[in-house]
């Protein structure tokens, strides 16, 4: 089992960090350069299938063991680490046992338990940490670390039964690229798991509904001296647009269940004005209504102008995987089943994002999402306490196990 904490401390020292502004897939060769040492790894501990495609993606298979006509479980991580901060030269340290103080890094980093709390939860646990000038990897190091160890023990002991299961590693995760090019009827799973989750204990199949709108404002310049009824501020519009979308309704007013609007940005001068924004709900009807509502204040702010200056244009980006789940709830019933036999207390909730698995839900794969550990992530403060890695394994081989039960 401690082999899960010597690989993800080599996986974490790898530099795999991912690259929004590049034209290749997937956007760093550096990814390519760790998908190759995972898929040698992966033949040496005995994995079947080992493949490593043109995009990046590295599949394997491990046999079934004493059960045939199983369904098939995947389990899926990603290799790269966020772009928000450096990846380069992690030098991840082990606090053998967590005191509950103020943990110093390097360049005066500290992770202070007043303003990250929970990591009390972890006292007298072994944590590791990054030394303060680059974040961990934890997210997603360690669900690839998890699975590949899962791995590891379910090939050396036989006394594990349970059908065939599949692994697949992404990259490009980090810059919402992580499924483009993923195929899912290769990878030949009912339904898989991503091991891409915090704290230990949370299980995710709900995230966000999601759209986005851009809305271009044509205005008339005119000279100020001269602009009496002639004038229109193309930035002024924006601001009443702005004024008439709820105001309670922003991120920094919702949480939980509540969806907002969220203006991205906003440009432009008297002639032109542009605004982004995002929108975001889990329950699909009230996602519609947002939509609709911008829409609307878009009508009539154009009646009121007299003249179309104002263009609409959303698309949607992604959906609640919750649909694709709830014709599926075993699958959710045997994470929640899997934990508790490993004594862990499953947290399930809601994501105020999207993932992967959402993607892959609605590309056939139902795919919700569990712990890998990690806390903090995308900054120095990034910690993954050893206890929850080990029992994000044991998971990993209850629901092997389990699933193996539903021939
Ligand atoms: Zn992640």
């Amino acid at each position: 089992m401690e082999r899960v904490v010597e690989r993800f401390i080599q996986y974490a020292k790898e530099y795999t960090t991912s690259d929004p502004e590049s034209t290749t897939y997937p956007s760093t060769e550096r990814q390519v350069d760790f998908m190759k040492k995972l898929e040698k790894e992966l033949k040496e501990i005995g994995l079947r299938e080992v493949e490593r495609d043109k995009f990046g993606y590295v599949t394997a298979t491990i046999p079934a063991n004493g059960i045939e006509n199983a369904p098939v479980v995947g389990f899926i991580a990603h290799v790269d680490t966020s772009p928000d901060f450096s990846g380069e030269n992690v030098n991840p340290q082990i606090i053998e046992n967590y005191d509950g103080g103020v943990v110093q890094l390097k360049n005066g980093v500290e992770i202070n338990p007043k303003s990250f709390p929970e990591i009390l939860n972890y006292k007298g646990q072994p944590v590791i940490t990054a030394d303060g000038t680059t974040l961990l990897g934890a997210d997603d190091k360690a669900g690839v670390a998890e699975i590949v160890t899962a791995a590891e023990i379910l090939l050396q002991n036989k006394k594990f039964k349970h059908g065939k299961i599949r692994v697949a590693f992404t990259p490009d995760e980090e810059i919402g690229k992580g499924t483009d090019y993923f195929d899912v009827k290769k990878f030949g799973a009912d339904f898989a798991y991503t091991l891409d989750g915090g704290e230990i204990g949370e299980l995710e199949f709900e995230n966000f509904n999601a759209a986005g709108a851009k809305v271009t404002i044509n205005g008339q310049s005119v000279h100020p001296g001269a602009a009496k009824n002639k004038m229109v501020n193309a930035l002024l519009v924006a601001q009443k647009i702005i004024a008439m979308l709820p105001p309670t309704q922003r991120p920094e007013h919702t949480e939980k269940y509540e969806g907002f609007y969220h203006l991205l940005s906003l440009k432009g001068n008297v002639e032109k004005a542009e605004m982004q924004y995002l929108i975001r709900d889990h329950d699909s009807d009230k996602f519609e209504k947002k939509k609709k509502l911008l829409t609307e204040i878009v009508q009539i702010v154009n009646l009121e102008l007299g003249k179309k200056r104002i263009e609409l244009e959303i698309k949607d980006q992604y959906y609640n995987m919750r649909q694709k789940i709830e014709p599926v709830m075993h699958i959710i019933d045997i994470a929640e089943q899997a934990m508790k036999q490993a004594g862990v207390v499953p947290r399930i909730k809601a994501i105020r994002g999207g993932t992967d698995g959402a993607r892959l839900s609605y590309d056939g794969l139902p795919c919700p999402n569990i712990f890998a550990g990690g806390h903090n992530f995308h900054g120095p403060f990034e910690f993954v306490p050893v206890p929850s890695m080990l029992k994000s394994v044991e998971v990993i081989l209850n629901i092997a196990q389990l699933v193996g039960k539903l021939n």
